[in-house]
Formats: C-alpha cells, sequence, structure tokens
C-alpha cells in the first residue's frame, strides 16, 4: 500500500526565554493512501504540534528535526515554494471551530472563492459552479441559496460543513483534522464524523484525525497513536488498541472512557 505521509523520529523544540523545551520527542508514525490514523492523548501532549509540523506551520521559534516524507519529498527543512505547493494541493487542514480561518466580513462565495482562484486559477462562473458542488457535497442544503450569506449567519456545525469544503476545495490527497468537532454539540459531532468518513471514502483521500477523544477515535480511525507527553507511547490497529492496550497510560485513558 502507498504509503501518504512517513513521519520518523520528529523531534520539536520551542525556543522560549533562551531555552529550548521539547514539545515533540522523537515520534514515528506513518498515513496509508485511503487510511485515517488518528493522534490521541491529553491537551499538550504534542498533537497540533505534530500536525502542524507536515507543511511547516510552526512558529519562528521551533527547531524541528527528522524526517516527514510527504509521497516522497521532504518537508522538514523543505524550501518556501514546496511547501507552498504542497499546503496548497496535496495537505489540507480542517481546525477545531474557535481556531477556524472563516473570515467573518466575506461571505461563503467570497471565502471558497479566493481559494479556488490561487490554487486552481478558477474565476467567474467556473467558480461559482465549483463552490455550489463543494457546499452541496458537504451538506449544505440549497447551496446557491447560502452564497451570500455571512459565517454568522450559520450554525457551527454548518460552518464547520463550509470549512471542510474549504479544505475539500484543491482536492487533497491527505486531510489533517484537527480536533474538528470539539467545538460542536454532540449530535453535531456525529453528522460531522460520519460528512468526514462519507467524503474520505468519496475522495480516495487519507486522513489524519486528531482528537482527545477515544469515543471518537474508535468510531472513525483505522489505526490510533496515543500520545503522552510528546511521544507515542502505543500505536496500532483501532480494534488491537481498545481490545489490549499494552501501555499503561492507554488503559488509563480507556478505564476513564465514559
Ligand atoms: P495538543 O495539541 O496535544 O494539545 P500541542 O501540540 O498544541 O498539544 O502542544 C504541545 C506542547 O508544545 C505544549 O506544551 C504547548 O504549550 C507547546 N507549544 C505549542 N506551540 C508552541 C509555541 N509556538 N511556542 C512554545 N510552545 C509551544
Ligand atoms: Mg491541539
Amino acid at each position: 500500500m502507498t504509503v501518504v505521509l512517513d513521519v520518523q523520529d520528529l523531534r520539536v523544540a520551542f525556543r522560549q526565554d533562551g531555552r529550548l523545551v521539547e514539545a515533540v520527542k522523537g515520534v514515528s508514525f506513518a498515513v496509508s493512501k485511503g487510511e485515517t490514523v488518528a493522534l490521541v492523548g491529553e491537551s499538550g501532549s504534542g498533537k497540533s504540534v505534530t500536525a502542524l509540523s507536515t507543511v511547516s506551520l510552526l512558529g519562528g521559534n521551533a527547531e524541528v528535526s527528522g524526517s516527514i516524507n510527504y509521497l516522497g519529498q521532504q518537508m522538514v527543512g523543505a524550501a518556501e515554494p514546496l511547501l507552498r505547493k504542497v499546503r496548497g494541493n496535496d495537505i489540507s487542514f480542517i481546525f477545531q471551530e474557535p481556531m477556524t480561518s472563516l473570515n467573518p466580513l466575506h461571505t461563503l462565495e467570497k471565502q471558497l472563492a479566493e481559494s479556488l482562484a490561487l490554487h486552481q486559477g478558477l474565476q467567474g462562473k467556473a467558480a461559482r459552479a465549483r463552490i455550489v458542488e463543494l457546499l452541496d457535497k458537504v451538506g449544505i442544503d440549497a447551496p446557491e441559496s447560502r452564497l451570500a450569506d455571512y459565517p454568522h449567519q450559520l450554525s457551527g456545525g454548518q460552518r464547520q460543513r463550509v470549512m471542510i469544503a474549504m479544505a475539500l476545495a484543491n482536492g487533497p490527497e491527505l486531510l489533517i483534522a484537527d480536533e474538528p468537532t470539539t467545538a460542536l454539540d454532540v449530535t453535531i459531532q456525529a453528522q460531522i464524523l460520519e460528512l468526514l468518513a462519507d467524503l474520505k471514502r468519496a475522495e480516495g483521500m487519507s486522513l489524519l484525525f486528531i482528537s482527545h477523544d477515544l469515543g471518537i477515535v474508535r468510531r472513525i480511525a483505522d489505526r490510533v497513536c496515543v500520545m503522552q507527553g510528546g511521544e507515542i507511547v502505543e500505536q496500532g490497529p483501532v480494534a488491537e488498541i481498545f481490545a489490549n492496550p499494552q501501555h499503561p497510560y492507554t488503559r488509563k485513558l480507556l478505564a476513564a472512557e465514559p
């Protein structure tokens, strides 16, 4: 099976007040084509830093070493043009709602049009048709009638659907979803998870899914990597990890599950 993302011995430290603070301490995992891999662990365990490293989205105070191979291309230390290409066409992100990048002053059409113009050169009618198609794909009803809406006119679940549409706009190979349902009500969470699973199948994407919630991971992931204190303490197929956890921390997480 094709390996889309191969992370080997990733280390990230942040320069702070003249010293280095380690956030990720030698993490290795891979995502194969069409697979959903989950990074799970409590807040501060290094999940987001690991995800953001894939396309160098960490700030200037980060020191990164190790290897992040995306379809044969090395992302650690990659030049800016390659990073821009991969960010624009290959690896898309969705974040927890409060961190998202929907512009409150732009209509849905404008938010999506900017990305389509920038990365695919689509303008005017062609762009509009693609926007309607994307909104329809993520389950926005009567999308033509919503094009002029602003983000505040949508519910939290609908906003997250629009974020997913933006992430899909360039047909990414890998979607990285960082706590995409954490800010949503439980019933809406389930709908968004179902949407992600359906889209992943339909688009043949691979998914790196980040969550602190084991219940969600169990439903959506093929493989799971359990993170604690900047390390992966255990990883394997979801069924195996849940049925027969080896590491004490995984056992503790599972015992704490409702
Ligand atoms: P998680 O996503 O698992 O909750 P993060 O990956 O966001 O955790 O953070 C891991 C650790 O790295 C935390 O201790 C966090 O404070 C630290 N960290 C993250 N980003 C920065 C940064 N830009 N500068 C300094 N420390 C950071
Ligand atoms: Mg995080």
